[in-house]
């Protein structure tokens, strides 16, 4: 993969800051953040609250800049980006997944998986065809017409899911995807961010308080004050196992 020495990664933090306020009030959320990422990787952001999780998750989400240092998308300075160039990237690029799903009320899952795409300015025949698939990606085939109030939080999830990732993007940034869901819901909806980064070779990063969540990932990035301070595979990550692992190399 992309973590070849040369090859520029997916995304790469360097030396990142970010000060909120100014003078004697100024807050520095983060203090010098460096970290790069593959394209395939499935990252868990830890830590405890205030040590920049959310702030650094905005940075790579484009919805925010860095005060000082480089953020560098498929090797394009993000931080030199206009509003409307990071939008732009936001919508090709990026799906965001949240704690609270989001959806629009009073619009059946079908419309809401369709949004992005509306942006987007695609045909209706064309948002109506990829909304239904990524429904059927998620596991919800035939749930089109329902509305978020008819669906379990679950499946509200899903539809969120279907939305993030009706446009195809590169990284699912999901902050705490299943902090409102019981632990069966849970791990159904890990199961389901697992199936997309291994089968589908999205690149994950999420944010969760929940060590049996970050199991799921192959890496776990600790911040803590501002900076991160550990970065550690995970060499068993939990989900489903790969072909490689049922079918070890002398065996095939
Ligand atoms: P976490 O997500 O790990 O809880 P945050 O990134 O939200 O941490 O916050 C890091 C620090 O930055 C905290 O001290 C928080 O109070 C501060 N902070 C976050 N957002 C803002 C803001 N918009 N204005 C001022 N301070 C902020």
């Amino acid at each position: 993969m992309s973590n070849a020495p040369g090859t520029p990664a997916l995304i790469a933090l360097q030396q990142v800051t970010k000060t909120y306020g100014q003078g004697a009030t100024a807050l520095q959320a983060l203090k010098g953040v460096d970290l790069r990422i593959a394209a395939g990787d499935f990252v868990a952001i830890m830590g405890p609250s205030g040590s920049g999780k959310s702030t650094a998750m905005n940075m790579l989400g484009c919805l925010d800049t860095p005060t000082t240092g480089e953020y560098l998308f498929q090797g394009v300075h993000v931080e030199t980006l206009s509003r409307d160039q990071r939008a732009r990237l936001r919508r090709n690029f990026l799906g965001f997944v949240f704690q609270g799903f989001n959806l629009l009320a009073r619009t059946s899952a079908q419309e809401n998986v369709e949004l992005p795409l509306l942006y987007r300015g695609e045909s209706a025949k064309a948002r109506h065809a990829a909304a239904a698939r990524a429904l059927a990606q998620v596991g919800l085939a035939g749930w089109e017409h329902h509305t978020p109030a008819e669906l379990s939080g679950g499946q509200q999830q899903r539809v969120a899911i279907a939305r993030a990732i009706v446009t195809e993007p590169a990284v699912l940034l999901a902050d705490e995807p299943t902090g409102n869901l019981d632990t069966q819901r849970s791990h159904e909806i890990m199961d389901l961010l697992w199936a997309l980064n291994v089968d589908h070779g999205i690149t994950v990063l999420m944010v969760t308080h929940e060590a049996d969540m970050a199991a799921y990932a192959k890496r776990i990035v600790r911040f803590v004050d501002g900076v991160v301070a550990s970065d550690v595979p995970n060499p068993h990550p939990a989900g489903r196992q790969t072909p490689a692992e049922v079918m070890p190399a002398e065996a095939a």
